[in-house]
């Protein structure tokens, strides 16, 4: 029993042939033994009651049917299990050439050829399974380009304030700086900056990966709209810019998930006031077929049309150094895409450069 299971496939294929084939033939024997010199003999006697005097030679009829029955019987015997034999060998020889050829390059992918692929076979379920595994061999080379990027961006990331705050440390530890509260300050931001940027990318990763739990209920979201711009509203300069509301009041109700609802509108808002010295900023919403429009619009910075499709990108920032300084990680709008996306709604902007941004979201409707 145990050789049975432990046997190759190319073993398992060519007996089972073989057996087809020994039974094919045993039977074609026994059967043609048994039956055809009853069906000679019977013929005969068929002949002779028709008048036609075989009695001399019969037996020798008989014996010349049967000579001639083993011979041919030997020759189609001895062809027919050569040509069937030939052919399993040569069908046994393709499936396992294609298999081995398999083995080789998932091998290959596991060692980390994250390009490799099957090429495509003309035995339709080896080509699905080739397909298949391309498909698959597709998604993971995707992740884990990705993964790459991420490390490498947010190794990058992390070294700017990781080297000002070595810098700040190395000169109080030398004496060369004394400690002031302007120094501890410095320090103070640099760390927020990396708990932040560490928060993010966690929340990002688990966006990205789908893992972000969303409890989408159906709501209405004039009440938050109204709370969030209050709140946004007391933390506005003097000198700052002015942030309105413009809602119907009769807002249809949205499938979502109110939390995440309200890190989106954080992210806009906040981001329409960090990059709007001066000006207005519109926060409205209006409905559009199946779909609840929100969009945030200032009068600010704007972007430049060459950077507007890498806006949704993680890490990208149309200007680096000046939004590190305002404490911008580049996370946030890749962030509020997935959010967006996860409660099956899409993100958009339209911005000039100078003029301001216009960044819209749509939710569906309940
Ligand atoms: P950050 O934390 O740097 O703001 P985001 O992902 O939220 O990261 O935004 C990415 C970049 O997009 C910002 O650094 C900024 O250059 C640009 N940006 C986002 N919102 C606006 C806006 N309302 N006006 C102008 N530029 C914006």
């Amino acid at each position: 029993m145990y050789r049975i299971k432990s046997l190759s496939l190319a073993s398992r294929l060519f007996l089972s042939h073989l057996v087809v084939m020994v039974v094919g033939v045993a039977s074609l024997v026994v059967m043609s033994r048994i039956f055809s010199p009853q069906f000679f003999v019977l013929h005969l006697q068929h002949l002779e009651s028709r008048g036609m005097r075989l009695v001399g030679i019969r037996g020798e009829l008989v014996q010349g049917f049967e000579l001639a029955w083993r011979r041919s019987t030997f020759w189609s015997v001895l062809v027919g299990a050569t040509t069937a034999g030939g052919l399993s060998w040569w069908v046994c020889q393709r499936i396992l050439q294609r298999l081995s050829e398999m083995e080789k390059i998932t091998q290959e992918f596991a060692a980390g050829k994250f390009d490799t692929r099957l090429p495509p076979s003309d035995i339709p379920e080896f080509r699905q399974l080739s397909y298949s595994f391309n498909r698959m061999a597709d998604s993971i080379q995707n992740i884990e380009s990705r993964r790459r990027d991420l490390i490498s961006d947010m190794s990058h990331e992390l070294r700017t304030p990781l080297t000002v705050m070595r810098g700040y440390l190395e000169e109080l530890a030398d004496g060369n700086q004394e400690p002031n509260p302007q120094i501890y300050i410095q320090l103070i931001r640099e760390t927020k900056r990396l708990e932040r940027l560490v928060n993010d990318l966690q929340e990002l990763s688990k966006a990205e990966a789908g893992y972000l739990p969303i409890q989408a209920k159906p709501i209405n979201l004039q009440p938050l709209l109204v709370s969030l711009v209050i709140k946004f509203r007391e933390q506005l300069l003097e000198d700052g810019p002015t942030l309105e509301l413009q809602s119907p009041g009769n807002l249809p109700v949205v499938m979502a998930d109110i939390d995440r609802v309200e890190q989106i509108l954080i992210n806009l808002i906040g981001n329409a006031i960090r990059y709007t010295p001066a000006g207005k900023i519109i926060v409205s919403a209006h409905r559009d077929k199946n779909y609840l429009w929100i969009t945030i619009e200032d009068t600010g910075i704007g972007i430049a049309a060459d950077d507007l499709p890498h806006v949704f990108e993680r890490f990208w920032r149309a200007d680096k150094s000046r939004d590190r300084n305002f404490g911008g990680t580049g996370i946030g709008l890749a962030i509020t895409k997935c959010l967006v996306e996860l409660q099956g709604g899409k993100i958009e902007v339209e911005s000039q450069l100078n003029v301001g941004s216009k960044f819209r979201f749509c939710l569906p409707l309940a």
